[in-house]
């Protein structure tokens, strides 16, 4: 069973130190769990030749396969060839072929190899070299104690193909895994989580969990061995049916892209009016290629003056109730619906912070409209909380729940809902 379980190492003191973010552990992970090696670790360690050794050794005792990144470079900080050497116990030997390959690359680009890239050439005596075609830092192939290890390079664009010519061919794969996902909006984790409680206990057949994101909470599923992809087929079934209407997708599908499938569905077009958010559900939306299929477009109206050029919002209104009003998000997706000829229009409007807060009307405070072409609008106030970068994503995500709700024809509260009005 251990030859199925991986671990994946991170090297490298920028992703511990917060510099950058190691997406590299995630990609890896998920092509492994495609191949139906379970992923059962991640480390992230600093550039320190010890630390890297004692985590291999480590490691190699519980899994069959770790595959890890960065520390290969041709700097003093680059390590995990010296740290590899000790935790197989063995000497760095130069291998000539890799210094050729490294010298060709120099000098296909008309330059002569530094001194300093000689150190990539170098592989523990029983490691076998990984050609590198895209940089200069080979990989390195080996076997720690009962564990096979990959060395890989830490640059995305060199590692993926990299994993993709070496790996997955040399692990067997007769273990089938099977993974899903069900997305939802419009309950909290905790909600979610009491609904499906008993099929989230631990040490069942299949393993389900939760994760949520700015309001949207996904739940994983992922079960081995043989039948498991009925039993997660089975499981997604029960799990769309105890969730409801708040489920969006299966897999890996924005909740934009949903709400473009339903416009396409009914054939009807959207149109935006954004205020505080400026611009930001429309980017969302037209992150989906077609999107000019379902969405014709919007206005960023951010001083009252354009609120009222733009999409005809009433002086009054903005006199009487101010900006972050029902009766202002009202006038917005009214405006817009009239003046695009959309079939539905969504609005937001809202005090972002971190100042502009007051008592009656705090920071977070976001109202949020929806019209059609009827004629009918309903607005909802919210009360997000976090920084102003949560504030504006928090509300682009529930003005497009907002919508998703419409074009069902259900009734729901939102997370953070407040108030409702309709007319
Ligand atoms: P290295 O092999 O340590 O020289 O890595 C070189 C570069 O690859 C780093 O400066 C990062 O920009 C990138 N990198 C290293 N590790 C990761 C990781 N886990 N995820 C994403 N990028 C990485
Ligand atoms: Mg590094």
């Amino acid at each position: 069973m251990r030859q199925r379980r991986a671990a994946v190492m991170a090297i490298g003191d920028e992703l511990v130190l917060g510099q950058r973010l190691d997406t590299n552990s995630q990609w890896i992970s998920a092509r492994l769990v495609e191949r139906g090696v379970l992923v059962v670790e991640h480390v992230t360690i600093e550039d320190d030749a010890d630390e890297i050794a004692r985590a291999l050794r480590r490691l190699s005792e519980r899994v069959g396969v770790i595959v890890s990144t960065g520390g290969l470079g041709p700097t003093r900080d680059d390590l995990t060839r010296q740290a590899l050497a000790h935790a197989m116990g063995e000497e760095l030997v130069e291998d000539e072929q890799a210094l050729g390959q490294i010298r060709a690359f120099f000098e296909s680009r008309a330059m002569a190899m530094p001194e300093a890239n000689r150190v990539q050439a170098y592989r523990p005596v029983s490691a076998r070299v990984i050609p590198n075609e895209v940089g200069t830092a080979p990989g390195l192939a080996a076997q720690v104690g009962g564990a096979r290890v990959w060395c890989l390079p830490g640059p995305p664009s060199e590692m993926r193909p990299m994993f993709d010519r070496e790996v997955p061919g040399s692990i067997s794969t007769d273990t089938e895994i099977a993974t899903a996902q069900v997305q939802t909006i419009g309950w909290g984790e905790s909600r979610v989580g009491e609904a499906i409680e008993d099929l989230m206990a631990r040490g069942g057949e299949a393993v389900v969990g939760t994760t949520a994101s700015r309001g949207i909470v996904a739940v994983r599923i992922r079960a081995i061995g043989e039948g498991c992809r009925d039993r997660v087929q089975e499981l997604v079934r029960e799990i769309r049916n105890r969730l409801g209407p708040i489920v969006f997708a299966v897999g890996d599908v924005s909740l934009q892209q949903a709400c473009l499938d339903l416009l396409r569905q009914r054939r009807q077009r959207l149109c935006t009016v954004e205020s505080c958010t400026g611009g930001m559900l429309g980017e969302m939306i037209t992150q989906v290629p077609g999107s000019s299929a379902a969405y014709l477009g919007g206005w960023v109206t951010y001083a009252n003056e354009m609120k009222m050029r733009e999409v005809g919002v009433p002086e009054g209104v903005l006199a009487d109730e101010g900006a972050v009003s029902s009766a202002c998000a009202r006038a917005m997706a009214l405006g817009a619906v009239r003046r695009s000829g959309a079939d539905w229009a969504l609005s937001i409007t809202g005090i972002a912070g971190p100042g502009g807060g007051s008592e009656a009307k705090p920071v977070g405070t976001v109202w949020i409209g929806r019209a059609s072409h009827d004629g009918a609008c309903q607005t909802r106030r919210f009360r997000f909380r976090g920084g102003r970068e949560d504030i504006r994503a928090w509300s682009a995500i529930s003005a497009l729940a907002m919508l998703r709700l419409g074009l069902l024809g259900e009734e729901m509260d939102l997370l953070f809902e407040e108030e409702r009005r309709d007319s």
